[in-house]
Parts: C-alpha cells; structure tokens; sequence
C-alpha cells in the first residue's frame, strides 16, 4: 500500500520555499530563510485514548494531530515552518483512512504555511496512532518562553474557555497569527497555550515562573459550549468550572507587565477577544482574589495525563 500512497501524498503535497527537499528522498531538508532558532514539538494521538475513531471523522483526526503541533509553536510565538507525519493505520481500508487523515492535515497545512516535510507510514494490528512534528522558526524577539513572568504581570487570554468537548477540540484555530502579531508588537514576559484546562496550565507557568497567579474568576471568558455543557450534563459542575478545568481549549495565556497590558486591552489588535483574568504575585501558587482584594487558594484542575497522574479520567490535580 506504501507506494500507492506515497504517489498519491507527493502528487498532493505542494512546494514550499524553505523546504529544500521534500518526500521521496530518504530524508527531507529544510533552509529556514530567516535569524532565530528552531523549534521543535512533537504530539501522538491515540485511537481510544485521544479520540474514537469510530465516533468521529478521519479528516478531523488529521487536522487535530497537526493543529495542536501548531498551537505548541504559537505558544511559542514561532512561525511554523514543516511538520513530519508518522501515521499506524489499522490494517482495514488502511489506504482509504490514510487519505482522509492527510487530507486533514494538508488543509490545515495550506492554512497556515507549513510544509509537510516527510514522515512514515506503516500498518498494523493495532488502532490508529498519528504522530505530528512540528517545526517552527523563532522571530528576532526570540522564543515566548513559560517560565518570564513576573509578579505584578497582567495575565491575558485569549479566546474563551469549556466545553470544548462540543466539537472545538476538533475545529479550534491555532493562535499562531496572534502570537506572532502579539510577540511583535508587544513586550510579552511569558505564554503559553491551554491544552490540558485553564487554571492547570496557568499553574504550570506560574511554577515555571517562580511566582503565583491570582485570578479573578468573575473577569474568566466563560465560552458558550461551556454553559451548553454544564447544561447538558446537570451534574452540579458549574460552566465557570468548566472554563477552569476542561482541557483542549487551546487559547494562549500571556503574561506582560500592568502598563503594556492597558496598551494592548487600549489597541486590541486582534480580531478575537483578549481579557485579562488576573495578575501574577510573589507568593507561589493558585489563588483566586475576591472583590475585596483577599487571596484564597484555588484548586488547579484539568486534564492530568497518565505519565504524571493517576489517570486521565481523573480531573483534579492537588495544589502542590
Ligand atoms: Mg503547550
């Protein structure tokens, strides 16, 4: 089946001005055109752990395994550059399901200028497995790092928060285009994106970053799936709790100083919302500040994968 498919990818993958050398080759080669360093990150997906294939569409499937590659390079504030495809198809209609996944990515691809580099596929016994690597090309301000913020930092979001689970964990776009525009117009001390809930990664940076956040949950973008979900479900979990713990929102969090804040809340130069949600303080942790000033803590909660937790299924994370 290799053969056939590989004539069908070379005959639908296009050209790309930084990518040298693309399929066909025993590897590919790149020549960034631009100064700053490259970055590198890799995400697998897993029939039965990440998605159900039978519940689901292949091109779907495809188009995920690289936009959440992307949104780690607009975490980053990098430009992507390639990314490399490694697939594991099921033996049944393994051809058929391999063109739906690529179709996926090459449109996601086109989408935001990535070249699809190289990549592998096999077959097996086993269900799907994708694996997505992306490439990405710092700009002359360097990387937008998690672990620069500083107490006293604006933290902003962009986007809304819960209930992904909807359907946006598939649709969503990578804030690639905003970081950039953010990166260059902005002093920005730390971001990064939310993959795994709102007050879990905003943790994650705060601990990187030697310092705590203090948000205030009346200011959090509580998205409409969110309240859909809560609604739904009618198990007590509030859309606010939803906003705070669902992971696969895929906005970015960022973290600059009060005065650049106010500029950019002045400017908003982007098309979708940016609100601030909080500030980042000397005293490590999670809190939420109530309308009175006072901190309490707050629970981090999210997706806890299974490597560093007990089990995905299971939404909470103690407040270490
Ligand atoms: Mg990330």
């Amino acid at each position: 089946m290799e053969a056939d498919f590989i004539n069908w990818l070379r005959t639908r993958v296009p050209g790309h001005p930084e990518l040298m050398l693309g399929i066909g080759d025993d590897a590919a080669i790149l020549q960034p055109a631009g100064p700053g360093g490259i970055v590198v990150t890799s995400d697998m997906l897993m029939d039965g752990i990440d998605f159900e294939l039978a519940a689901c569409r292949a091109t779907d499937v495809g188009r995920k395994s690289l936009a959440v590659n992307l949104s780690d390079l607009a975490a980053m504030a990098c430009r992507p550059l390639a990314c490399i495809v490694s697939v594991a198809l099921p033996r049944t209609n393994a051809a058929e399901l391999a063109r739906e996944l690529y179709s996926g990515i090459l449109a996601l691809a086109a989408e935001y200028d990535i070249a699809l580099a190289g990549g592998d596929t096999n077959t097996w016994d086993g269900p799907l497995v994708i694996s997505v690597t992306a490439l990405g090309q710092c700009s002359e301000r360097g990387p937008l790092r998690r672990d620069g913020a500083q107490p006293g930092d604006a933290i902003l979001v962009t986007g809304q928060f819960g209930g992904s689970i909807l359907g946006r964990h598939f649709t969503f776009s990578p804030r690639v285009p905003e970081a950039l525009t953010l990166h260059a117009r902005y002093t920005l001390h730390a971001g990064m994106d939310v993959s795994d809930g709102l007050s879990l990664d905003l943790h994650r940076l705060a601990e990187a970053s030697g310092c705590g956040a203090a948000l205030n949950l009346d200011a959090i973008p509580v998205s409409p799936s969110a309240v859909q979900l809560a609604a739904q479900r009618n198990d007590g979990v509030t859309p606010l709790e939803h906003a705070l713990a669902d992971g696969e929102d895929f906005e970015l969090i960022l973290t600059l100083s009060q005065s650049e804040a106010e500029r950019l809340l002045r400017d908003q130069p982007l098309p979708i919302p940016l609100t601030r949600i909080g500030q980042m303080v000397a005293e490590p942790g999670l809190w939420q500040r109530n309308p009175t000033g006072l901190l309490t803590p707050l629970r981090p909660r999210g997706y806890v994968h299974r490597a560093e937790g007990p089990a995905p299924s299971d939404l909470d994370q103690a407040n270490s």
